[in-house]
């Protein structure tokens, strides 16, 4: 029997290693279990205290039991899109996170086979997000990691501006001799 535990959830799980791991499937469908029955849409191990590389999902009817997985962009400039985010561990908080809207992704299945498959939307952002609970990062990491990020990004655009101001000042001034 699974429960919500939230001690783990800031430690990175462990990979697993298929060589020594049997009954991947059961876990697989007891995380599915406990996610169906929790109405979520992805559920990642150590949300339950567990410390293995694995997280399920279900969107649009089709289930993903993903191990050790990892992923990748495409695009040199991906495309990323805002949208609201719950989590199973904070039930009834809603955060906006930015995601990637298409990321190739790479896992094992429950049979220890690697799986590649692109991901758009929904799918790619709920990916995202579990993926990060296997990192030990929470929706609130995220949303605080960008908004630090975001407020670099401004001031290194004023700093900019000030040197482009301070360069056109120099500019005119020789032009004024
Ligand atoms: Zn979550």
């Amino acid at each position: 029997m699974l429960t919500l535990k939230n001690q783990n959830l800031r430690l990175p799980t462990k990979q697993i290693k298929f060589t020594h791991v049997l009954g991947a499937q059961l876990l697989a469908d007891k995380l599915y279990a406990f996610m169906k029955e929790n109405n979520g849409l992805g559920l990642a191990a150590n949300q339950v205290g567990l410390r293995d590389s694995v997280f399920v999902m279900e969107v649009d009817g089709v289930r993903y039991d993903v191990f050790n997985p990892e992923f990748l962009l495409h695009d040199l400039h991906p495309i990323l899109v805002n949208g609201s985010e719950g989590c199973l561990s904070y039930p009834g908080e809603a955060v906006d996170v930015v995601r990637y809207d298409s990321i190739h992704v790479r896992y094992y299945n429950a049979d220890g086979n690697v799986i590649e498959n692109d991901l758009h939307g929904l799918t790619a952002r709920v990916y995202q997000h579990e993926l990060d609970h296997l990192h030990g990062i929470t929706m609130h990491d995220r949303k605080k990691m960008q908004e630090a990020k975001a407020r670099r990004d401004i001031k290194d655009a004023e700093n900019a501006a000030i040197k482009a101001n301070n360069s056109v000042t120099v500019e005119m001034g020789v032009k004024d001799d």
